[in-house]
């Protein structure tokens, strides 16, 4: 984002990256924070996200510095309360324009920024998929189908989907009192757990056939909904099918039980260390979802400026005007989604910048108020 920049203080943390020099102004940690402390009430997963925090918007800052730099124009980059910000150190090379900085220029300034966050987003994923790691955040919470994104907790959706992997079954002691004994005929295996399977077979050797065990077993099933993957499984399975199922394997009974596999999944593929565990969830939800929000055609976010200058290369007249209407437009739009889905954070943020882009709208019209 291009605001004003935040006045220096004696707190300020001063440092170069890249050959640009990078100012914290104490804005920044409160805002960290605020956003952090919902991650947890321990401190570690606290920290692993205000780091993800700290290095997401660092990462979008120097795209931008780095971006401006290719262009001629030498900036610094400071991080506050509403973000962070990389600001031009000579106002006139980035007011007086110059042959370097056409709209073309900044566009691409403008896109460097969330463009080099998100790949660092999308980098992190690969990393885990590599490591056999789930992230957390696009299946858990965007609900993006897992095969898309390779991640390895679809691989319970797989094997629940292969053709035999999954029966139910149900416990001796589950079905009524009166009928256990004739059930202890049915259980053939002696394993005290009775499939729907040895249920219809025993009805048919008694040549009831339709009589009792449908009936019995949806009153069962009613009652506790159980599953196993059968032990023959393991011999038709490779790969991480096989591993998952061999993980939740205590080799007790013929069966594995289906909640053994998931817990087993769960805790091979997430990651064990809460700090690491927040932070990679954080840095790809800032890194994928504040960035992709940063791309929303609202003033003055990096979408609201690329749009703004996409108006004045096509030519379009009152290009400016056009733009302010449509960020008017787009934050009134997202704000009112935010609030149906509970987001006041994103709601009251939209709304404010929206009154902003009308505030302008009516500055550039000759309108004061
Ligand atoms: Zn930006």
């Amino acid at each position: 984002m291009l605001l004003g920049e935040p006045n220096h203080t004696d707190f300020d943390i001063h440092f170069q990256c890249f050959g640009i020099s990078v100012r914290i102004h104490p804005g920044f940690w409160a805002i960290s924070a605020l956003l952090s402390l919902p991650a947890g009430r321990e401190p570690m997963p606290v920290l692993g996200f205000a780091l993800a925090i700290f290095l997401s918007i660092l990462i979008h800052e120097m795209g931008h510095a780095l971006a401006f730099r290719k262009c001629g124009i030498q900036s610094h980059v400071v991080l506050y309360h509403f973000g962070g910000l990389a600001v031009p150190d000579s106002v006139g090379s980035y007011v007086g324009y110059g042959s370097h900085y056409s709209p073309r220029s900044k566009i691409f300034v403008t896109a460097m920024g969330p463009g080099v966050q998100m790949l660092s987003a999308v980098l992190l994923v690969l990393v885990l998929r590599g490591m056999g790691k789930t992230d957390g955040f696009l299946s858990g919470v965007v609900r993006m189908p897992p095969s898309w994104t390779a991640d390895p907790i679809g691989q319970l959706q797989d094997i629940s989907n292969i053709d035999g992997a999954l029966l139910p079954y149900h416990a001796l002691q589950q079905f009524p009192e009166q009928s256990r004994p004739g059930l202890a005929l049915v259980d053939k295996n002696q394993d005290a757990l009775i499939t729907l399977e040895e249920l219809v077979e025993y009805e048919s050797e008694l040549e009831v056939t339709g009589d009792f065990a449908m009936q019995m077993w949806a009153e069962v099933e009613n009652k506790i909904p159980g599953r196993y993957v059968p032990r023959a499984m393991l011999e038709h399975l490779t790969g991480a099918h096989l591993t998952a199922l061999q993980l939740a394997d205590r080799g007790e009974t013929m069966l594995i039980l289906w909640d053994d596999v998931v817990s087993a999944h769960l805790n091979s593929v997430s990651i064990q260390n809460k700090f690491l565990s927040i932070f990679c969830f954080g840095f790809i939800q800032i890194g994928l979802f504040w960035a992709l929000l940063n791309l929303v055609p609202v003033y003055p976010l990096d979408g609201g400026q690329i749009t703004r200058e996409l108006f004045v290369l096509s030519g379009t007249p009152n290009a400016v005007v056009k733009s302010l209407k449509l960020s008017i437009a787009s934050g009134v739009v997202i704000g009112l989604v935010g609030m149906k889905y509970d987001m006041m954070f994103i709601g009251i943020m939209f709304f404010l910048l929206a009154y902003s882009s009308y505030q302008l709208l009516q500055r550039m019209q000759g309108r004061y108020f």
